[in-house]
């Protein structure tokens, strides 16, 4: 019933008196005001219930935040001018986990080098797996059963991978520097990807993990020197300390130089930019050293197109990072896919493949003939 039907009733009943009349009529007031307390009493239940059920969902369902433009962001967090939309902006940290599976501007970004570090954490768990490592463990639970036909198909089947084995062994290279450089790539790819979907947080939190960002960009390139340098001098120490200790130098300057907050700021895009450049073409010194030591070893060819595919990913992907090209001609075309920094991110999966690549030819070689015929075919 509404207050408005219990106005109607007291109003139908009709005094006898005035007393009556008054009586009456006051006593229908109150039982109007009665009703209308009881009934507003009734109606403010509901709606604290109503509430409360809407809190409970609320606290169910997280707050779903909402897109804005580039004129809407804070300060810190105006970086490219040409992406209009879909930025999220100081976002809760659980909400910005889980953004991770919606569209937004950073969404490629994080994906493309999230699936750089499953691809490098693969091909470690790969060598990590080979065959040594196998043969000790089949050779392991062969010795501890009893001999029986089954048995002895498996120790043949073993006493050949322990030959092959062996033969690594023998060779006597060190993996150390390959999985330096495995490591130094699944950290540069996971802690940009961890930047890329978290830096909307707050202005700390964006400061802290782009100076992690561009420090695994750092240890990236340095740890991308150690297996060349290492393989390739292998017989002549003086060089790989000279070179190495070159190039880790420089990455601990350029670590120290980007730690400072100023330098983070895109108007030092470029100084930036340049910084990784020149540390990765400090590369070409030792680069035409070896070519000319190895001039008579077919292998050369191989291990230089590997590293040449490298040089052209890192230089066109630098290139994009710096022109901010192709959304600089049409500001808010590439807002979600196809903007620079997605396509920079690409070519730098791309570098860090070529370069495995390169690697495992130097591997081959070094295990084949280890230091006796450094121009061994
Ligand atoms: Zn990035």
């Amino acid at each position: 019933m509404s207050p408005m039907e219990g106005g109607a009733l007291a109003k139908k009943r009709k005094p006898t008196t005035t007393m009556d009349h008054q009586t009456s009529s006051s006593s229908a007031s109150v039982d109007n005001n009665y009703f209308n307390v009881s009934h507003n009493h009734v109606t403010d239940n509901k709606k604290n219930k109503k509430k409360k059920k809407k809190k409970k969902r609320n606290k169910a369902k997280p707050k779903r935040y909402s897109l804005m433009s580039y004129w809407e962001l804070p300060e810190y967090m105006k970086d490219n001018e040409f992406i209009l939309n879909y930025y999220r902006a100081n976002w809760p940290l659980p909400q910005a986990l889980f953004s991770v599976f919606r569209w937004h501007n950073e969404t490629l970004n994080v994906w493309t080098h999230l699936i750089g570090f499953v691809l490098f954490l693969g091909l470690t768990m790969v060598n990590l797996l080979r065959v040594p490592q196998v043969a000790d463990l089949l050779g392991f639970f062969a010795r501890s059963t009893p001999i029986s036909a089954v048995t002895n198909v498996s120790r043949n089947f073993i006493s050949e991978m322990e030959i092959a084995a062996a033969g690594h062994e023998m060779s006597g290279v060190a993996y150390w520097p390959f999985y330096v450089f495995l490591g130094g790539s699944m950290f540069c790819l996971f802690s940009s990807s961890i930047c890329h979907l978290f830096s909307c947080h707050s202005h700390p939190l964006n400061l802290l993990l782009l100076r992690i960002d561009y420090a695994g960009i750092t240890m990236m390139i340095i740890t991308s020197f150690f297996p060349p340098i290492y393989y390739i001098f292998q017989c002549d120490p003086r060089w790989q300390f000279i070179y190495l200790g070159g190039i880790t130098i420089m990455g601990v300057f350029t670590i120290i130089t980007l730690l400072s907050p100023k330098l983070s700021s895109g108007k030092f895009r470029t100084f930036r930019a340049l910084l990784f450049a020149s540390m990765g073409l400090f590369g070409i010194v030792p680069a035409v050293h070896a070519s000319i030591v190895n001039w008579g070893n077919p292998r050369r060819n191989a291990t230089l197109v590997y590293e040449a595919a490298m040089a052209f990913f890192y230089l066109t992907g630098t290139g994009f990072y710096i022109t901010r090209i192709p959304e600089r001609w049409r500001p808010g075309w590439f807002d979600i896919a196809g903007h620079s920094h997605q396509i920079f991110h690409v070519l730098v999966v791309l570098g860090a493949l070529a370069h495995y690549a390169a690697i495992l030819v130097m591997l081959d070689w070094r295990n084949t003939f280890g230091c006796d015929n450094n121009n061994a075919t």
